[in-house]
């Protein structure tokens, strides 16, 4: 074998899991057909749980760094253009002022990191150099994969380079993040379920330095203009480049929607347009034999709520630690086919959720009159009309909390699931540490070490009560497996309440496997189960 892992796609999430892969010690290779990262927008929210998973990764710090400044106002607002007072506004709280939230909880409701905006186009390089200082993970773009062939014990994977030379790689397994029209899935022969074409929209990106010196309009993240065009702006993390989503015919539309928008004149560039189409899918399956798909290959979701690429960094962080496990020989037979069952039920819930959230903008969208600004009994109507339904619904597409951090997999076969458990609920978090939660945050050093950051790159033995039974029974039967455990002994009355028991089992990517008052009777029966055997 030429490698043990091939990531096809170096998007957000094949950059993610070649990282996360390559510092768990696996042989890897990352290939991208493209010669350079991506040079246009897509998304710019991390959401707070890709956050905590980038600082696990030690890139949080770096990641905020290339971003939007931790006081840069995340506000979004309806106005007709940013030269009259907006509105509507939507509030949203600051990375500093969250951060402050944070510091003062202590009942685990707090993400460790708050979110962070960052363009695509930033994040991207970002991820790439810290892919290539990790000596076991060969980068590669202007490599194509352009098929694959299943042999005994591995894949054959079939690419082009730039150059036109075509060359194989041997993997012992391979995972295709390479988007929406990805040559993986298809390869695979996986369906993709769902609404393939709600929408056509265009997207462009402008440079214009001077607009905030020359708009009344507050700072803001979003604004979004109230006409027939479905007319977003969205500030990129620079600030100086902006861009705007509207349903037109042609691309110089878009230079006069941006004019429109802007309400004043101001000197910019349009460096790029290109149409993209809102669709809501999801594959039929994630996994065949050594053969995996995350991310965009996997679901595709309308932007709005941010559940695109966060989701694909949570499918990312699954399947890594998974392989890896495989790879060192103590991750049994149920273990990497219990991704699909852990995180295609996400992506379902999570497309349903960026629905949801699209139905709320299209009801307020609906109330558009073409005199909607005019000074007059009818068009003041309209307007009132038009307020009073996005207050109600525009909130909605932001009310993703509950997906963001309280995703749960229930029913998986490497969980020692109770019964019963909290359902799924997409717009609220509350922290639980039921079998297959993420592990709420709690601190320790308060701002500065989280139980988070205590946790080790095996699984780890939670002991948070007075009373510590001696462990020996569950250290013997994840060493008779291979599978690597710590003992944790946490002494924080603050993370007892939260956590609700006196012992807590936790995984590598910080979901819990078990919990009790007292240890396991049986500690080989769980060992066996949460390694996959
Ligand atoms: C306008 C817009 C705004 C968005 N905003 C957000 C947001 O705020 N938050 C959020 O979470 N998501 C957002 N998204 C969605 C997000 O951009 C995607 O979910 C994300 O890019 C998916 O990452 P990925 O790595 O799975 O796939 P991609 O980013 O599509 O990366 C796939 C990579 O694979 C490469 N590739 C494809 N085929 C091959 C091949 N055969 N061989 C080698 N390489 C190949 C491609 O060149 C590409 O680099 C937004 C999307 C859009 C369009």
């Amino acid at each position: 074998m030429d490698t043990e892992v091939l990531i096809v796609g170096a998007g957000p999430v094949g950059l993610t899991l070649s990282i996360d892969l390559g510092k768990r010690g696996v042989r890897c290779i990352l290939i991208e057909k493209n010669d350079a990262p991506l040079g246009y927008p897509k998304m710019e929210r991390c959401n707070p749980r890709t956050m905590e998973i980038f600082r696990r990764l030690g890139l949080a710090d770096a990641v905020r760094a290339a971003g939007y400044p931790p006081d840069w106002p995340m506000d979004t607002y309806l106005v007709f253009d940013l030269m009259r007072p907006p509105l509507l506004k939507m509030a949203h709280p600051t990375v500093a002022q969250s951060k402050a939230r944070r510091d003062a909880t202590t009942d685990g409701s707090m993400p460790l990191e708050p979110y962070q905006i960052i363009s695509q186009y930033t994040l991207e390089p970002l991820l790439k150099s810290a892919a290539e200082r990790i000596p076991n993970l060969a980068v590669r773009f202007g490599h194509e994969l352009l098929s694959y062939t299943e042999e005994p014990g591995g894949v054959a994977a079939h690419v082009r380079k730039t150059s036109g030379e075509t060359i194989t790689i041997r993997a012992r397994y391979l995972v295709g993040c390479d988007g929406g029209s990805s040559v993986v899935r298809k390869q695979l022969g996986f369906k993709m379920e769902g609404e393939p074409h709600l929408l056509e929209m265009r997207q462009a990106l402008f440079h214009c330095p001077e607009l905030y010196g020359k708009v009344c309009a507050p700072r803001a993240r979003h604004y979004h203009r109230i006409d027939d065009h479905w007319t977003l702006m969205i500030v990129q993390d620079s600030r100086k480049h902006f861009t705007l989503h509207a349903v037109v015919e042609k691309d110089e539309d878009m230079a006069a929607l941006f004019e429109a928008i802007v309400g004043t004149p101001v000197r910019y560039e349009m460096m790029h347009c290109a149409k993209w189409v809102q669709r809501l899918l999801l594959a039929e399956h994630y996994q065949q034999g050594r053969v995996f798909i995350a991310g965009d290959a996997a679901h595709l979701v309308i932007p709005t709520g941010g559940l695109g690429m966060n989701t694909g960094v949570g499918d990312a962080i699954d399947v890594s630690w998974k392989l890896a496990a495989t790879l060192r020989g103590w991750g049994g037979p149920k273990l990497l086919q219990s991704y699909e069952a852990e995180r295609r039920p996400i992506g379902a819930i999570n497309v349903k959720a960026s629905g949801g959230g699209t139905a709320g903008r299209m009801k307020w969208r609906a109330a558009y009159r073409p005199d909607i600004e005019d000074d007059t009994p009818s068009g003041r109507a309209a307007l009132a009309n038009l307020l009073t339904i996005a207050r109600a619904e525009a909130p909605k597409s932001f009310r993703v909390i509950g997906a963001e951090l309280g995703y749960r997999y229930a029913g998986s076969p490497v969980i020692c699931d109770e019964p019963g458990g909290p359902a799924p609920n997409i717009e609220d978090y509350v922290p639980t540490s039921w079998p297959g939660a993420r592990l709420p945050h709690v601190w320790l050093v308060p701002g500065e070490t989280s139980v988070h950051d205590r946790i080790a790159d095996g699984f780890t033995l939670l002991q948070l009560g007075r009373n510590r039974e001696d462990a020996s029974g569950l250290r013997k039967a994840f060493s008779a497996i291979g599978a690597p455990l710590s003992v944790l002994d946490i002494d924080s009355e603050a993370a007892r309440r939260v956590y609700g028991f006196d012992y807590l089992l936790v995984r590598p990517d910080l979901h819990v496997v078990w919990r009790g008052d007292a240890l396991p009777k049986d500690p080989d029966k769980v060992a066996r189960v949460v390694t996959g055997h």
